[in-house]
């Protein structure tokens, strides 16, 4: 629950790039008056750092903190980045790299065009990296629309965050002795997203299609639907042993089993609304029955009555 509440305070507000809240949660207030005790420790302690790695052996880490998580390949041909959080930690999270290995960040694929995923690209681009996404990821940042989820207009990205090799289906790279595929899961959290295979590593990385321990987030304004996000996890658990390494989008690092619970829990939520829905009870009256009323401690960045709405989104309803 701990690990949760945590977590949760982190997605505060960060999936669609909504930085300032995020930036207001993350930061405690100063106390007014501090002992010279206090003074001291300031002075001496370094900073509290916002982004961790944790090594997932053989060469691949995953940083942890605000935003989305970032997977790492390093190895003799470079360094091949999943995700790059937001533009605010661009520096820090070059740094960490600089910290795991002496080679230089050759690619970052985004696993989605959210500003938590993509938001330190142009920062990345400048120290030499290419940055990947699936053709969907480009056309997103570059357009504007109203995302009603969260009530407000989503503004057209600069084209420097843009991403600069684009695919439209599935692509492999040969990397660090590895075999990288990025797999597109049409429609799903949004309806751009990739996972990300290291097969001889075995290593899985699921964007935003999973949110460990928390409810899900599905972007019906960008073309996400709940069904496709349970494919897109059936896709990685299929492609999963009980050795796999799993990284979620949010939250901390996952197992096959717990993948399995996920997806039995995002189809409950799917066959429950559905149910209601095709017996034709409106989206309120539902909302008000409660019917994920199990999974109240997994309420986090989004709440039961969000998660009921995109449940009634996808399957068509206004
Ligand atoms: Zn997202």
């Amino acid at each position: 629950m701990k690990q949760l509440l945590l977590a949760s305070t982190l997605l505060l507000a960060a999936c669609s790039g909504a930085e300032t809240a995020s930036k207001t949660a993350e930061v405690p207030a100063e106390p007014k008056v501090q002992t010279a005790q206090q003074q001291e420790a300031k002075v001496e302690a370094p900073a509290k750092p916002n982004i961790t790695s944790q090594d997932l052996g053989g060469g691949f880490f995953v940083l942890l903190g605000p935003g989305g998580n970032i997977g790492v390949s390093t190895g003799a041909d470079g360094v091949y980045m999943i995700d790059d959080k937001f533009a605010r930690f661009g520096e820090e999270i070059i740094d960490v790299v600089a910290g795991l290995t002496d080679k230089p960040i050759t690619y970052v694929l985004n696993t989605h065009h959210h500003g938590d995923h993509t938001g330190a690209n142009a920062e990345m681009k400048a120290v030499g990296a290419v940055v990947v996404a699936h053709d969907n990821v480009r056309s997103r940042m570059g357009m504007s629309y109203m995302n009603q989820a969260f009530g407000r207009q989503q503004d057209a990205r600069d084209a420097k965050l843009w991403p600069t090799l684009t695919f439209s289906d599935e692509m492999t790279l040969w990397f660090n002795g590895d075999e990288v595929r990025a797999i597109h899961v049409p429609a799903g959290h949004t309806d751009g997203d990739s996972i990300v295979h290291f097969v001889g590593a075995n290593i899985v990385h699921l964007g935003d299609n999973y949110f460990r321990g928390m409810l899900p987030f599905v972007d019906v304004d960008s073309g996400g639907t709940l069904q496709g996000m349970i494919n897109a996890q059936q896709i990685a658990y299929d492609l999963s042993d009980v050795n796999t390494q799993i990284i979620p989008g949010h939250g901390p690092m996952s197992t096959k089993a717990e993948l399995g619970d996920s997806i039995k829990n995002l189809q409950a939520i799917h066959d429950r609304v559905k149910a209601r829905k095709d017996a034709g009870e409106s989206l309120q009256a539902i909302i008000a029955a409660d019917p994920l009323s199990d999974m109240t401690a997994l309420e986090g960045f989004m709440k039961k009555s969000d998660v009921i709405k995109a449940a009634w989104r996808s399957l068509g309803g206004e």
